[in-house]
């Protein structure tokens, strides 16, 4: 084939580049040249690391490091096959325990990512003769999930548990087999939390099935960092629990923790399980080093606290507007998408690596800044970061 047929060919992905260039929306990748830890080395420069999920510290915990090396000297790497055919290790069968375990539900099963994980739950589950009602600002994998079922769709204002009851009224009005109500615990971009005591009491009155999806809820909120339904002690009365093992576990891999029938279904009927292989084997075994670090001590979940704590009201005295966060995520809000860009490279220039968020990963309009508090920053890291928040805020104008 030509050059110049090529080029009309994928002429429109050159155009879609150019315009999020011109719109400032192309995200800037840049690679770590080290271990995630509360400082980095990103092209040779040293930095303060606000952008991890690794809430806990233990990406690179000397723990799961050993944990993870030592099973690779028992088991090797990778699994080798899919679950059902041959790459159900014990390792795999272990973490699962002990995950519904540290949850307190009755059983739970692993996936790849958190990401795979709703793509695997809510298919399986509901279908044609169903209906989900799903809050407006849920994730990107709750939506994809949704979008792979022919369920009737009911979308509710973000956390308006008017518009939920309303919502559950229309569905409730058809002949559904089921109805899912499904929510992220803590969403990602705010930092706000789900009213999941309220939303569990509306499905309960309309005998709707129940999905929180805890990714930023688990390792932070909850007794030890046990997720949003340990927060609101609705222990038993949530169907489903979506977790991911890439944020505060510090590994990566996902699973669905709850009902058992559910879980068991999956083993049967969830695609990402049937047809993809499992977390490899120092994924796995990193991550049950991950859970008797969390069962063992509250110690480093009450440290993350104590992080957010000071380091918000350092911003908010500062005279920055962090939005309406209730957790360790921190929404630095910026409004338009180039300003956030400028913010996060003079951020950078300074020793600070806090990426700029724009959309589609947030509405236009409300580009941000979002720092990722971590119990692996000491307290001069906070300061260091708060006066150099403090320059670039006033050098541009926002403070
Ligand atoms: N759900 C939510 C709410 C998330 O924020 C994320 C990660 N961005 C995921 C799911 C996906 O998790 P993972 O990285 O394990 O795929």
């Amino acid at each position: 084939m030509s050059k110049t047929r090529d080029n009309d060919r994928l002429g429109f992905v050159r155009e879609q580049l150019a315009e999020l260039k011109d719109e400032g929306l192309y995200a800037n990748i840049r690679s770590l040249g080290s271990a995630q830890e509360a400082w980095l080395e990103i092209e040779g420069r040293r930095v303060l690391n606000f952008c991890s999920n690794n809430y806990l510290g233990l990406a690179n915990h000397p723990r799961l490091v050993a944990r993870a090396k030592q099973a690779m000297d028992d088991f090797g790497v990778g699994p080798a096959a899919v679950r059902t055919i041959a790459g159900t290790m014990d390792l795999h069968r272990d973490l699962e325990e002990r995950l519904a375990q540290f949850k307190g539900v009755e059983a739970a099963i692993l996936f790849q990512s958190g990401f795979s994980a709703n793509l695997a739950v809510i298919p399986a589950l509901v279908g044609k003769q169903d209906a989900i009602v799903s809050d407006a600002l849920n994730h990107a994998s709750i939506i994809d999930g949704i979008r792979l079922t022919k369920s009737d769709r009911y979308i509710y204002e973000h956390t308006d548990m008017d518009d939920l009851r309303v919502k559950l009224e229309e569905a409730a009005g058809n002949d559904y087999r089921a109805i899912l109500v499904v929510t992220d615990g803590v969403f990602s971009m705010d930092g706000d939390i789900a009213p999941l005591d309220e939303i569990t009491e509306l499905a309960e009155a309309f005998g709707a099935i129940t999905m929180v999806d805890d990714a930023h809820g688990e390792g932070v909120l909850g007794h030890g960092g046990r997720g949003i339904v340990d927060h609101f002690d609705l222990h038993g009365r949530v169907d489903i629990e979506v977790g991911t093992l890439s944020k505060a576990f510090g590994v990566v891999g996902g699973y669905v923790a709850g009902n058992g029938a559910i879980v068991e279904w999956l083993r049967q009927r969830g695609r990402p399980f049937l047809f993809s292989s499992a977390t490899t084997v120092p994924d796995t075994a990193a991550c049950l080093a991950a859970v008797d670090l969390l069962e063992e001590s509250t110690e480093l979940v009450d440290g993350l606290w104590d992080n957010a704590r000071y380091f918000q009201a350092g911003m908010r005295d500062l005279g920055f507007d962090t939005g309406k966060t209730q957790t360790p995520i921190t929404p630095v809000m910026l409004g338009e998408a180039p300003l956030a860009q400028k913010f996060s490279q003079r951020l950078f220039e300074e020793g600070v690596f806090g990426t700029a968020i724009g959309y589609p990963t947030v509405p236009l309009g409300l580009a941000r800044i979002r720092v990722m508090i971590s119990a692996a920053h000491e307290e001069d890291d906070l300061d260091f970061g708060l006066e150099t928040f403090e320059d670039v805020g006033r050098e541009l104008g926002v403070i």
